[in-house]
């Protein structure tokens, strides 16, 4: 195997360090603020112009217009770990990816543009109250009258509901038809008459899940996403983009390398953390693990330069990403022994609070999106060939 890049990428190599180089001052700070909508939109469009973000985005719908290259893709992304900057984004990734492949000439023009940019964002509103592993069993109805969709139900867990203005949602138009086939996939904005949102506290303070509750909500017909019927086609394709973005190994690796200036800055018993054989321990595990998912990403990349599937190296990222990330946001929250259990507000906060909010979040992550088991399921059924564990049908 020959891990070498051939000189016109190691040409673009350069380019990028160059660029990084020279920009890296303008590029949005770490820390919890970064989190929030609209930091980073400046960064945002200077990536796109240079680039850097929304690369093979057609121009016409906001992007950079570049012949898809998943090598230079990889570069990019590879050198803004390194310098732990925050990558650029190609709008949202669940919903851009899947109207690119399945939305009309009208919903792409419309929606992906200001995603792209980072003027509008975007909730999923799949999950219900007893339907989130066996999401397929979801009640929400949509019955069509005149030229709108009436719909009436209720969503749970949707996340940043609240500072959305547009949503992707999953309803039952075909309630006739096997649970499966009944679906379809609609955009609706948050703003509707007859949607009702409401924040649901956490334990950490934060209220980024919502209830979103629809009565007599009318959406035009025209804002579906595929035929009816076909939404949980268009739902797959949206949690396959969901799911490969949740485990990535660049945000892991970037994260790896703040952990280890973090244990050289830290200091236990007048010596540096990083000198502390514990510590060191717990670190060269977790780098194994990092480098095993880094590893796993390019055999994931030479099978889509081949056009093989994958198979299970897919099948794994979410699982193993979400689960190191936690990891390694535990051992950073243990690194700073005391100050490691402050939140929000305190003038001894390390790296502006990310540690722990990213520990409390990762926690979620290994859940939304699918849960864990629900992860080994499809790992043994389609990955391993295992026999598919007994399915109550509707
Ligand atoms: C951080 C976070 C963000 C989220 N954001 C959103 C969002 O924006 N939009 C949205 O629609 N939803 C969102 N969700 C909801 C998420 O998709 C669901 O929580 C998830 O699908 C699990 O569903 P549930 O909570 O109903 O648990 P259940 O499905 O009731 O599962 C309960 C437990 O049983 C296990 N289990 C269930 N079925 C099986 C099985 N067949 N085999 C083995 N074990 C099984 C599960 O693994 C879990 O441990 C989010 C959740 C989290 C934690």
């Amino acid at each position: 195997m020959d891990l070498r890049y051939s000189e016109e990428y190691e040409t673009f190599r350069q380019e990028v360090r160059e660029f990084i180089k020279t920009h890296k001052d303008q590029a949005p700070s770490g820390g919890r603020g970064a989190q929030k909508p609209g930091a980073g939109r400046k960064w945002q469009q200077l990536l796109i112009e240079h680039g850097y973000a929304a690369r093979s985005i057609p121009k016409e719908y906001g992007g950079y217009g570049a012949e898809p290259d998943i090598l230079k893709n990889h570069i990019i992304a590879e050198e803004f770990a390194i310098a732990k900057l925050r990558p650029g984004s190609s709008g949202d990734p669940r919903l851009v990816p899947t109207l690119l492949e399945l939305g009309t000439e009208e919903q792409k023009k419309q929606h992906i543009p200001p995603s792209v940019r980072g003027e509008v964002s975007w909730c999923q509103g799949y999950s219900e109250p007893g339907s989130g592993s066996d999401l397929a069993s979801l009640s929400t109805k949509a019955v069509l009258d005149g030229d709108d969709f009436v719909i009436n139900g209720q969503k749970i867990w949707t996340s940043g509901a609240m500072q959305s203005e547009w949503m992707f949602a999953l309803v039952r138009t075909e309630p006739d038809a096997p649970k499966h086939q009944g679906i379809s996939y609609l955009l609706l904005r948050t703003d509707t008459p007859g949607l009702d949102i409401r924040p649901m506290k956490q334990m950490n303070g934060d209220s980024s899940f919502n209830e979103v509750f629809f009565t007599d909500a009318r959406v035009p017909k025209d804002q579906i996403v595929g035929k009816r019927g076909d939404g949980w086609f268009v739902a797959n394709a949206t949690l396959k983009h969901e799911r490969g973005n949740l485990g990535d190994p660049n945000a892991a690796e970037s994260r790896f390398r703040s952990i280890v200036d973090l244990m050289k800055k830290e200091q236990l018993g007048g010596a540096s953390i990083m000198e502390h054989p514990v510590y060191r321990d717990r670190l060269l595990k977790l780098q194994a693990r990092m480098l095993s998912m880094k590893f796993n990403g390019m055999r994931i990349m030479s099978s889509s330069i081949k056009g093989e599937d994958p198979g299970l190296s897919r099948w794994i990222v979410k699982l193993q990403g979400c689960e190191l990330n936690h990891q390694m946001a535990g051992l950073a929250v243990d690194i700073m022994g005391e100050l490691g259990i402050l939140y929000d507000g305190s003038a001894y906060l390390r790296d502006g609070g990310i540690w722990q909010y990213w520990y409390m979040l990762d926690l979620g992550l290994i859940i939304g999106g699918g849960t864990a088991q629900i992860q080994k399921n499809i790992i043994g059924e389609r990955a391993l060939g295992l026999p598919k564990e007994p399915k109550q049908e509707a």
